[in-house]
Order: C-alpha cells, then structure tokens, then sequence
C-alpha cells in the first residue's frame, strides 16, 4: 500500500508552492489507492505558531485534499527523538558540539572550503555537552554502513552521498532533533511508503538513507517535484510576497479550481515551474 505525507513546518503559512506539494503527495496516494498523512514539523522552538496548524487544514480542505488519520504532530514524538539520539550515542557516533555559525564559517574559510560544511573542530575534544549541538561523526558512520543506494520515482537510483553533509547535526542546540532526524524516524513511524517533497530537499535524502541504514529502518521510495519559483528562478518564499493560500481562501478563491489548475501546471502570472533534472533543482 502506497502511503504518502505532506510536512509542512508552521513558520509561515502555506503558499502555491505548499499546495503544489500537497497536491502532488495526495494525488500519488489517491492514484495508488493509498493513504495520505498530514504531518506538522513543529519543533522549530520559536518560529513554529500552532495558530497556523488550523490555518493550514483548512487549506488542505479548500483545496480538495482530505487526509487520511489523525493529524500527527513532531512536538508529540520528541521521546522517540531522544531515544534514537541515545542509540547512536550508544554506538559512537554522536559528538557534542559547541561551535556558533560563525567560528564553523571562519574555520571553513581558513580551510579553504567554500561552503559551510563542518571542518570538525569538536570531534574527539572533551566538550561539554550540556546545552550543546551533537553532531554525527560522518567518518565512522560511513565505515560502518558501507555504500547505500536509494530510489527516486523521477530521478531513478542513486548512490547515497552523504559525506557531502559532513558532520551532521543531529541534535540542534535550539530544537529537540534536527530535520533530518525527526523527518526520517517520522517517516518510517509513519510508515510512509513513498516520500513527496520538493527537489531542494533532494539532497537531504543522502542523509536520511544514512541514518535509515544506522537505526534499522525501512526504505522508502522518494518522489522529489520540481518546484514553483519566480521569474527569476528563486523559489517561492512569503518573505517575497507570495500570497498565502489562507488570504486566497478568505478572499473567496475557489480552491478546488486552484487545485486542478495546478494539476495542469496553469499557474498564475509570474510563476513557473522548474522542473528536476537527475533530482536536482
Ligand atoms: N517541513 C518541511 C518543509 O516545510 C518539509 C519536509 C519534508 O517533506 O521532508 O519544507
């Protein structure tokens, strides 16, 4: 059985972008005679407002897209967060961390990388680890897991790269787990089948197959879309004055309508669709 999830995270509303996604989620399970879950990713600390969870179910019902099960919450989970973290701290694998944004990018610089990967300084040092990040030795994960693959319906199998990451955090200093951690053990407590995001996630999965390898959990299938952006190609972001689905809904837009129109990739002006090429955006 074919059992996918929409995730949004309540630190902002929903935009087309969020219901391009809901649409392309639902629509998989209802071909499948599937399922499809509504997920609230809301352990960002701060930025996540519950008052947008209501919010956010209503625009699913405008739309047309009805969920199957109770809606399932990660601030409910945090537990079974707590208990994988144990388990990988268990086998050696977690480090605590106390670097700031800024030392991780000095010393990246000073390295000569260009991006903002991890370069490592608190590995093997005696930190702390009250209120501090862990990380995912990388290294030693890999030596233990070996080479690991991983199927996208669109971009067909791929070979996980998830040193590409580096160290990982697993644990925020700020949130109870990560994206990456909370994502992957929902999915697989979720019992998701085939994962639908949008392709700049796809990258993540390297991650997520990782850690599925390391916590003994089930592979699914992933379907990452192409994304609405704007004419200029940058994705679609609230900040930049995409409406938000709740303003269309209280203006009386039809919703149904809406949804169809983004079947068929009529999108309105100024929105295109960036479709993936090998997965990525
Ligand atoms: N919570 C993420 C977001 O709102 C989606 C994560 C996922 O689908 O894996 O972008």
């Amino acid at each position: 059985m074919v059992r996918t999830r929409f995730a949004p995270s309540p630190n902002g509303p929903l935009h087309l972008g969020h219901a391009y996604s809901a649409i392309v989620a639902h629509d998989l399970a209802r071909t499948n005679r599937g399922e499809f879950l509504v997920r609230i990713e809301d352990i960002d600390g701060e930025r996540s407002r519950s008052a947008l969870v209501e919010d956010f179910l209503a625009d699913l019902a405008w739309l047309g897209l009805r969920h199957d099960g109770p809606v399932v919450c990660q601030s409910g989970r945090l537990p079974a967060y707590a208990q994988a973290a144990e388990r990988l701290r268990t086998m050696g694998l977690l480090y605590p961390c106390r670097c700031t944004r800024a030392e991780i990018a000095a010393a990246a610089t000073a390295s000569g990388r260009d991006g903002p990967l991890y370069p490592g300084t608190c590995r093997g040092r005696d930190i702390d680890p009250a209120g501090a990040a862990w990380r995912l030795d990388m290294g030693k994960a890999l030596a233990l897991t070996g080479p690991l693959t991983w199927t996208d319906e669109l971009a067909g199998r791929q070979c996980a790269d998830p040193a590409r990451f580096g160290d990982v955090i697993l644990i925020r200093k700020d949130a109870p787990a990560s994206y990456h951690l909370a994502a992957t053990l929902d999915d697989a407590a979720d019992g998701i089948t085939l994962v639908t995001r949008g392709a700049d996630l796809f990258a993540a999965t390297h991650v997520h197959r990782l850690l599925q390898a390391l916590l003994d959990l089930p592979v699914p299938v992933w379907h990452h879309h192409g994304l609405l952006v704007e004419a200029g190609g940058r994705k679609l972001a609230k900040r930049r004055g995409a409406p938000a689905l709740a303003d269309r809904r209280r203006a009386g837009q039809d919703g149904q309508a809406l949804a169809d129109a983004l079947r068929a990739h009529h999108f309105p002006a100024g929105i295109l669709f960036a479709p993936t090429l090998n997965g990525e955006p």
